[in-house]
């Protein structure tokens, strides 16, 4: 048995092809899973648990559902994008909400599982809009405005962030190297499991003298890929299978 790992799908119902792609996943590689764990992005965006009505958001809520009925544990750690989601939306879909960083225990090895944003520490203006977006009295505020304000909110929002990204370095947008050595060392693990970058990976290095690994999920943008770990290690695989 396997334990799988997702994120940065960035679901929403402009790209209904990644929504079905999802679906298919559900129903196929993670039915044979021993847990499926989503490090975040899952959505391209959450305006709070009140949008589950919508009846995209709905249909994977209700898969999502479906999956941990099946007997499958369902883990959710919330990325940049869809920080929003909260317990409403846990209890709907089956799953167990995981605070960033948390640790566990996978295929024999202790594994470091994070989003990946707070890995990005050269990124100083990302940093101070996560820290004040992140904090309890900005989402009790946010959460407080009608669903359609929120909405627009976030629209403008994304408008201003793919800006600014096309006028970043992109080194600037990856994992700053002590940050990652940091939170290894911190958390005595020898492996690290993240998203967010897009940029697929195994990473081999030395943290406080431990051979370690740090593996970066795939993005979903135009095909799927999870990460499956199991006693004899790890591997990236893509979805739908080639
Ligand atoms: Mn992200």
């Amino acid at each position: 048995m396997a334990t799988l790992f997702i994120s940065d799908l960035h679901l929403c119902p402009s790209r209904p092809q990644t929504g079905r792609l999802f679906l298919d996943f559900l129903a196929g590689p993670a039915r044979q899973a021993d847990g499926l764990y989503i490090l975040g992005d899952l959505f391209e965006y959450w305006a709070g648990d009140d949008d589950r009505d919508d009846p995209f958001n709905a249909g994977i809520c209700s898969a999502l559902r479906a999956l941990s009925e099946a007997g499958i544990p369902l883990f959710f750690m919330a990325g940049n994008r869809d920080f929003l989601v909260g317990e409403d939306f846990a209890r709907a879909a089956g799953l167990k909400l995981l605070p960033d960083p948390s640790v566990i225990a996978t295929g024999g090895a202790t594994t470091l599982l994070m989003h990946g944003d707070t890995l990005c520490t050269d990124d100083d203006a990302y940093q101070a809009f996560r820290a004040e977006v992140r904090a309890p009295e900005w989402r009790q505020a946010f959460l407080s405005l009608p669903l359609s304000r929120r909405k627009q909110r976030i629209e403008a929002l994304r408008r201003e962030s793919e800006a600014e990204k096309r006028v970043k370095p992109l080194d600037i947008m990856d994992v700053n190297p002590g940050a990652v050595l940091r939170a290894l060392t911190f958390h005595r693990c020898p492996r690290l499991i993240h998203g967010h970058t897009h940029r697929p990976a195994r990473h081999r290095l030395i943290a406080d003298g431990v051979p370690s690994e740090r593996w970066v999920l795939p993005d979903w943008d135009a095909t799927g890929g999870y990460l499956s770990c199991d006693a004899a290690g790890c591997s990236l695989l893509d979805w739908p299978t080639r």
